[in-house]
């Protein structure tokens, strides 16, 4: 490691060199070939890990496969009680969680690590699974509906929040009794190793939870391709996802995939623009903009657009940035390709009209110049049919569009083929909820962007932002499937 990384992480033997976690057993791939983790701030190596290819991930999901049958049949509330104490251990080492990421990823600290609540609310549903009885049309004949787990399902997270991201898919799959095969990015795979480690530590079995490395083409293709997988969960870019998902038609296996977004944020005349700014500049600069929810479209009313441009310009040229250990609100983008991707953006952008008002350009100067730092930049004169209003940047670019009436904000906020989050700024209670019911977006907020705190909140996509709910009940749910069970009783 470092001198950058923490060095406790080292000193508890939470982290090794070029191993994953299959079968209960830290191992490189059978290759023996590894892949460099770098801190995206410096460039520098934080670790290695196994680059690993079909042949590993057949061995983990064999794993699963044998540690499926106990493990389904352990009681749930036992499975919620290592689920707690896997929550606990995370708990305990949150600084390490969020340091570890912050490095990878390049974000700053930003809060409280979501990662002990999620756990702890899904832990609460394990014993909490349960079917219905069914009418019928003889009495001496008794229906129900038991809910069971799939077995061995998979998941492939991406690099912009691997804890969360991990744990949305593994504590709810173990939850219901299933076991299950992480593939995370290659980009940013260490969080989720250290996740493991603890997870093992709280005596979560052998087998049940495997963590296997690797490149998406190598890994990550042989997942939803492997015969014994019964369930897969995807989250990345449309264009993966619909690999994912032509693996999963062949292979005659369900998944959810929660994929991109181009988030819209409707302001209204009468907005409280002292609350809506700083959250809107948050929404789209929180992780460099690498966020699927990332706020990316303003929608305002004409009358106020030269007004909030204003504000959100005066916000956004206070943002700091410079490297996660710093205390900056914004660090890098994670590579050189997603530099390229955002820079390309912003001359797109300018070729096509759009007026760069704040921001625009790579950063560079000392502390900027071994990481891949772009300013925090906002598009002013947008219009819905240009590229930088209609696809996915994963940078900090806001692009600012005006209308004149409700239903333009409407056709302007669904004109695109997203639908993840969206929220208005108003305090008009009417309009809220008009426009809470028309925007297509799996989630939407009124006054405030995200779950803002709500517990158990539904979080997934409409249109190509996905199918399928995280975070919240619905997703034990959807890591079970359903029986029947009818018994005659007549003697
Ligand atoms: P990506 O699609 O390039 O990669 C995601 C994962 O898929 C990685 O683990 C990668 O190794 C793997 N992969 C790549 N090719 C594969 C293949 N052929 N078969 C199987 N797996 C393969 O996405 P990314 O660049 O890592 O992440 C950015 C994208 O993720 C953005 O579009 C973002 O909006 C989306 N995202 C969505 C959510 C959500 O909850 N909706 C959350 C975070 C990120």
């Amino acid at each position: 490691m470092t001198t950058t990384a923490p060095e406790s992480l080292d000193a508890d033997g939470l982290l090794t060199d070029n191993a994953q976690l299959i079968a209960g057993d830290w191992v490189p791939a059978k290759t023996g070939e590894a892949i460099d983790v770098l801190n995206p701030a410096t460039q520098e190596v934080l670790l290695r890990v196994p680059r690993s290819s079909a042949a590993d991930i057949d061995a983990a999901v064999r794993a699963a496969d044998d540690a499926y049958g106990s493990w389904r049949d352990t009681s749930p509330a036992t499975r919620g009680e290592l689920l707690y104490r896997w929550a606990e251990l995370c708990r305990q080492h949150e600084q390490d969680i969020d340091t570890l990421e912050s490095m990878e990823v390049g974000r700053p600290h930003w809060g409280p690590s979501p990662i002990p609540k999620i756990l702890t609310f899904t832990a609460g549903l394990a014993d909490k699974i349960t079917g219905q009885t069914l009418p019928s049309a003889q009495p001496d004949v008794l229906g129900m509906t038991i809910r069971e787990p799939y077995g061995v399902c998979g998941s492939i997270i991406p690099w912009n929040a691997p804890g969360p991201l991990m744990v949305n898919d593994v504590a709810p799959a173990l939850a219901a009794g299933n076991t299950i095969v992480v593939k995370p990015a290659e980009d940013a795979p260490l969080t989720c190793l250290l996740l493991a480690k603890l997870a093992t530590r709280a005596g979560i079995p052998p087998g049940v939870l495997n963590v296997v490395t690797g490149y998406g083409g190598e890994a990550g293709a042989a997942l939803p391709a492997h015969p014994t997988v019964r369930r897969m969960s995807f989250t990345g870019s449309p264009e993966t996802g619909s690999k994912v998902m032509e693996a999963c038609a062949k292979n005659l296996i369900p998944l959810h995939v929660e994929l991109g977004g181009k988030s819209p944020q409707i302001v209204l005349r009468d907005a409280d623009l002292d609350r809506a700014v700083p959250t809107i500049a948050r929404a789209i600069t929180v992780n460099t903009g690498q966020v699927c929810a990332a706020g990316s479209r303003v929608i305002v009313e004409e009358g106020m657009r030269g007004k909030l441009v204003d504000a959100l310009s005066e916000a956004f040229g206070k943002v700091t940035v410079g490297p996660w250990y710093e205390k900056v609100q914004m660090g890098p983008l994670i590579s050189a390709k997603q530099e390229q991707r955002v820079l390309g953006y912003l001359d797109i952008g300018r070729a096509e009209g759009a007026e760069v008002v704040v921001g625009g350009n790579k950063l560079s100067g000392e502390k900027y110049d071994r990481g891949f730092f772009v300013a925090p930049t906002i598009f002013d004169g947008v219009k819905p049919e240009m590229r930088i209003a209609q696809e996915e940047i994963f940078g900090p670019v806001l692009s600012v569009l005006g209308y004149s009436d409700e239903d333009e904000a409407v056709a302007i906020a669904n004109g695109t083929k997203y639908g993840l989050n969206a929220c208005v700024w108003t305090k008009d209670v009417n309009r809220a909820v008009r426009l809470a019911r028309h925007v297509q977006a799996g989630q939407v907020s009124i006054n405030t962007f995200g779950s803002a705190g709500v517990i158990g909140a539904p979080f997934g996509g409409y249109k190509h932002s996905g199918f399928g709910r995280t975070m919240s009940a619905e997703s034990i749910n959807e890591y079970t499937q359903v029986k029947s069970v009818i018994i005659n009783g007549a003697d």
